[in-house]
């Protein structure tokens, strides 16, 4: 690794398909193992409902802190590698029920507007399945344009959402 680049990344994990436990478990592992990456943290795992369609299973989330010296758009690449590695199928249903979802929540401190990659990832407020695993790992976390997590939290009812044991 390049000490001198390093930034913490914030990455968004869920599955409801083909035991999402062991699919979250696999993918920890997964991108603990890329080079380049080492891991911060792993929050607990918990248990979602669906957003979007709702005739699909919960989903299993989680949130994991990594630093890296990829660039965003190679670590997104890694990230869409395992993805497919754990049988993800692109149906082209929007929120449609997965093996495997890799979000790039935040990175560094930096806002990027790419086509393929928007970060801040732009619904990290509206959800609890990803603001309070991150709150778990990060609780005095500022989020660039957004604010600092626990102002986030105060205004994202938790109701669907269960920790696991
Ligand atoms: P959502 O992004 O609302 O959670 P999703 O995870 O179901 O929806 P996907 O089908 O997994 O969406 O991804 C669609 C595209 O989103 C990807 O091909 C990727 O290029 C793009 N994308 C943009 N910003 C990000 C980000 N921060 N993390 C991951 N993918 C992103
Ligand atoms: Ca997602
Ligand atoms: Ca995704």
């Amino acid at each position: 690794m390049n000490h001198a680049t390093l930034i913490t990344a914030y990455i968004g994990l869920g599955s409801n398909l083909a035991e999402p436990l062991t699919q979250l478990q696999t993918a920890c592992a997964a991108i603990a193992n890329l080079a380049q990456v080492e891991e911060l943290a792993c929050s607990s795992f918990y248990q979602s409902a669906p957003v979007g369609p709702q005739d699909q299973p919960d989903f299993v989330n989680a949130v994991m802190a990594i630093s890296t010296d990829l660039a965003a758009l190679d670590l997104l690449a890694c990230l869409q590698k395992i993805e497919q590695e754990q049988g993800r199928v692109r149906t082209g249903i929007r929120w449609g029920a997965r093996t495997l979802d890799l979000d790039l929540l935040l990175y560094g401190e930096q806002q990027i507007n790419l086509p393929t990659l928007t970060v801040p990832h732009p619904e990290i407020r509206n959800r609890a399945f990803v603001l309070y695993p991150l709150c778990e790992i990060a609780p005095a976390l500022f989020i660039p344009t957004l604010g600092a997590i626990d102002t986030l939290i105060a205004n994202c009812p938790s109701a669907a959402l269960k920790k696991l044991a």
